[in-house]
């Protein structure tokens, strides 16, 4: 072979970042065969650049709506202009952004309580909901202030073996007029099931609502974000949710949550957002929204930049024999990308080379923990500029088998890239890869 036929900088990285030449050539040669999978996400990011752009001349967005406002918020330009942008990029009736929801389990949370009473039973079609929902559900036990302890009852149907939805049994649980809310989870999270497409998404809340129109539906639509064409707002669902520490903040959203829905819904939860009789007319966030807009506009190139991470270290580790979900050729409906890992050292191993290749707190060392709202020990890897902010390269891994890291984010691809070869050559050394 040709020296130095992947790069001229070869030389560089292997002396002055420490990349093993293994690494280097492993994940070079990954690189080729994956045109033609980056070329469709380039050109679906280039699709809702085109959409937004449209959507911020339509609302004549200026200079004037990136200052915040104080105390009340009466009046608050850039806090309602953002609604509108969100509601009509994401195709809702309404729309509510807010910083003041602190996190996508807030306002699922939020989400939930707005729909549910009492007496009512909350029904998850896609079995065990994102691990934090537990407690807000109840799902274990009565929690203080759980939807369990408000006396709403909970139930789940697990997905098929296959990880498609079983429609049957919802069909048939839906006879039982108690169930009101459904709630329905896009992204695998921390489990190794699959995650929905919008399309199989649609079809479900089709299904359902055919034969129940008095229900509602609730999508969480954290990771899915600019992955696909269509967003889970644009089909029947009545509430659809998501953090902008994520995707649609697109690295640079400091906080906050997004729901889009119709005006019903939103309606409801707007009395849960401040209070009853206030809702949406209040809230200021003095520090201005620029970032929100700013990260939005982003928001469709960083997720192509995070998903092509995702394909190529899909790529890498299933070349090096794990077993990686997705599969580089498969289609992707969020940005995560999950490897199994033979052992808990060798998970762990790989989340702390994740975060030596950060560029934040590069020099911590990450260890398996009792995160709030997590049922197991939870090791994460984040040298974020953001506090937490998983649209930035991170790692995270439940400490139980099947020993799966759920690797997802990335500013830029060449981050993600650099840090795939960093992970390799730490590993390698430390005696938990061969290459
Ligand atoms: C991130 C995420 C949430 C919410 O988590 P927060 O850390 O509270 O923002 C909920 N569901 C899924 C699938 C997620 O990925």
């Amino acid at each position: 072979m040709k020296k130095d036929v992947y790069s001229n900088y070869k030389k560089f990285y292997l002396n002055d970042v420490s990349i093993h030449p293994k690494a280097f050539s492993i994940v070079n040669e990954a690189q080729p065969e994956l045109r033609r999978a980056f070329d469709a996400i380039d050109e679906r990011a280039e699709y809702h650049q085109a959409r937004i752009l449209k959507v911020f001349n339509k609302h004549r967005i200026s200079q004037r709506h990136f200052t915040g406002t104080s105390g009340y918020g009466y009046g608050d330009d850039g806090r309602d202009a953002l609604d509108l942008v969100y509601r009509d990029l994401f195709g809702g009736e309404d729309a509510l952004v807010r910083p003041q929801w602190v996190s996508g389990t807030h306002v699922i949370s939020d989400g939930l309580f707005a729909l549910l009473k009492p007496g009512d039973t909350l029904l998850s079609i896609t079995g065990a909901p994102y691990d934090t929902l537990h407690d807000v559900i109840g799902i274990n036990e009565a929690v203080p202030g759980s939807l369990r302890d408000w006396k709403i009852d909970y139930k789940q149907i697990e997905l098929l073996p296959d990880g498609n939805i079983n429609i049957n049994e919802v069909k048939n649980e839906l006879l039982n007029p108690k169930i009101k809310t459904i709630l329905l989870q896009r992204s695998m999270g921390y489990s190794t099931r699959k995650t929905l497409s919008v399309e199989e998404i649609s079809s479900a809340i089709n299904d359902m609502k055919a034969i129940r129109n008095d229900i509602f539906v609730l999508v969480d639509n954290c990771y899915g974000e600019f992955t696909e064409d269509k967003e889970p707002s644009m089909t029947k669902a009545d509430l659809v949710v998501g953090s902008l520490i994520k995707n649609p903040g697109g690295g640079l959203a400091p906080t906050g949550a997004y729901a889009i829905g119709t005006t019903e819904a939103i309606a409801l939860l707007e009395t849960r957002l401040t209070s009853p009789g206030i809702g949406r007319e209040v809230g200021s966030f003095p520090s201005g929204y620029g970032y929100f807009y700013q990260g939005l506009f982003m928001a469709p190139h960083t997720v192509a930049e995070a998903l092509k991470g995702a394909v190529l270290a899909g790529k890498v580790f299933d070349e090096l024999g794990y077993s990686v979900r997705p599969h580089w050729k498969e289609s992707r409906s969020d940005i995560i990308q999950s490897i199994e890992f033979k052992s808990p050292e060798q998970l762990i191993s790989f989340c702390q080379a994740i975060q030596t290749a950060s560029p934040i707190d590069s020099y911590v060392v990450p260890y398996p923990w009792d995160m709030p709202g997590y049922d197991h020990q939870v090791i994460m890897a984040a040298g974020t500029f953001i506090q937490g902010a998983s649209i930035e390269l991170s790692a995270d891994a439940p400490i139980k088998e099947p020993y799966v890291a759920y690797l997802q984010g990335g500013l830029t691809y060449a981050h993600v890239k650099l840090a795939i070869m960093k992970v390799l050559s730490v590993m390698l050394k430390e005696g938990f890869v061969q290459l």
